[in-house]
């Protein structure tokens, strides 16, 4: 989850990293109001979930704060990258001197914790990186590893801080080493992180992103009027319904539906899929010992997904019974219906029970059962996984 730079100014403060004295606005009336408290020249900066805002005409300097309002309804106007602009940051524009990178993020290839600073903020760092990476400093450190005071230093002067500023350039970089472990984020970054021309350090932007997994671990970002939310493009639709009805699943580019007994299954049933030359279209975990309501939710994300053309369900009975299983099924298909074919295999605690109860249903109404196929442990998971591919293939007219 990323959160605004204003957010992510928040957690700053929190930290003691110094930011200028900013509020935000959602309206020209309130940026009109905030412009004549402070009185002064301001800066007004979209708040958007992209980077880039200043070469998208998103960051404006505004000398006469009499003139805020009228910039900030052409500001209100704006969509960056896509993103509407609904709130803008207002603060007292700083006397730049010079712009510095700093930044804290996940080195995913080695395992490590990776500080990484510039003397060639402002830009993009990706840009500097390519152009030029000797002006880049990487300093790794372990997940459980403390940043010292000398590793800070270091790293200060390493990008050329002035020596007079050396202290202060530390205690942010210690600083922000603290706020990236202390949320669980995946990256937070300062760019730029700006020498003034009275020669102090400000972060005059901030960019974090958490990790969405360990979010409930910091409660007091919603009393911080941080809330969870969802980046655009980050779930598909599908992936945001299961999450609402609590089912762990994700959208695979495939086109055969998983509707596994547990994740290990998902994933060697991945494996089977593959094997006989097919591709599934998701990843899906039953989560514990699933009722049978949240069953029939699995399954109608798959019918309901028009990429799936054929569903592979198989079932290992363990302290999640075959019998509640089969009853979740039936529910799915009296309520719901299945519009693919579907072939499913049950295996485990109470498996004869529910072929029964399969066999039972399909006696009372075979319309139901029309593109259900059902097994017990007579037929190999090998069959099964073939059968899906097959089923899918002819779906797809033989492809
Ligand atoms: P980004 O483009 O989305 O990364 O937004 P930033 O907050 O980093 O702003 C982009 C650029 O605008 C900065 O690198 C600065 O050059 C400039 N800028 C931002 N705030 C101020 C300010 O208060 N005063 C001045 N003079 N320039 C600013
Ligand atoms: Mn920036």
């Amino acid at each position: 989850m990323r959160l605004y730079e204003h957010e992510g100014k928040k957690l700053f403060a929190d930290f003691k990293i110094p930011i200028p004295e900013g509020k935000v606005a959602a309206s020209p009336n309130e940026v009109d109001s905030i412009a004549k408290e402070l009185n002064k020249p301001l800066v007004l900066k979209s708040q958007v979930l992209t980077g880039g805002r200043g070469k998208a005409g998103g960051i404006k300097l505004v000398d006469n704060p009499s003139d805020a309002k009228k910039v900030a309804e052409d500001l209100f106007k704006l969509k960056i990258k896509g993103f509407p602009v609904e709130k803008l940051l207002v603060e007292p524009k700083l006397d730049i001197k010079q712009e510095i990178y700093l930044g804290v993020t996940i080195d995913r290839l080695n395992y490590k914790l990776v500080v990484i600073a510039s003397a060639e903020g402002g830009v993009d760092i990706e840009e500097t990186a390519e152009k030029s990476p000797d002006k880049i400093t990487r300093r790794s450190f372990d997940i459980d590893e403390q940043l010292y005071t000398f590793d800070a230093i270091g790293i200060a002067k390493a990008v050329g801080i002035p020596s007079e500023l050396v202290k202060s350039a530390a205690s942010i970089i210690i600083n922000l080493f603290k706020v990236f472990k202390a949320y669980d984020a995946k990256l937070a970054e300062i760019n730029p992180l700006v020498i003034t021309g009275d020669g102090k350090l400000i972060a005059a932007d901030s960019r974090i992103s958490l990790d969405d997994d360990a979010t409930f671990r910091h409660p007091n970002l919603a009393e911080m009027g941080i809330e969870k939310r969802h980046e655009e493009g980050e779930m598909t639709p599908r992936e945001q319904q299961a999450e609402e009805w609590g089912i762990p699943y994700l959208d695979l580019d495939g086109n055969i539906g998983m509707f596994p007994g547990g994740a290990g299954f998902g994933i060697m049933g991945n494996d089977f899929l593959h094997y006989y030359g097919g591709k599934p279209a998701n990843f899906m975990d039953s989560g514990g010992g699933p009722s049978p309501e949240r069953l029939a939710k699995m399954l109608v994300l798959l019918d309901d997904n028009p990429n799936v053309k054929a569903i592979f369900g198989a079932r290992f009975g363990g302290i999640s019974r075959c019998d509640d299983f089969a009853k979740g099924v039936i529910m799915f298909l009296e309520d719901h219906g299945l519009s693919k074919p579907m072939v499913c295999r049950m295996t485990g605690n109470m498996w004869q029970e529910g072929v029964r109860m399969f066999a039972e249903a399909k006696k009372e109404n075979p319309e139901l059962f029309k593109q259900f196929e059902f097994h017990g442990i007579e037929t190999p998971i090998e069959e099964i996984s073939k059968r899906a591919v097959e089923l899918a293939s002819e779906a797809e007219g033989g492809k």
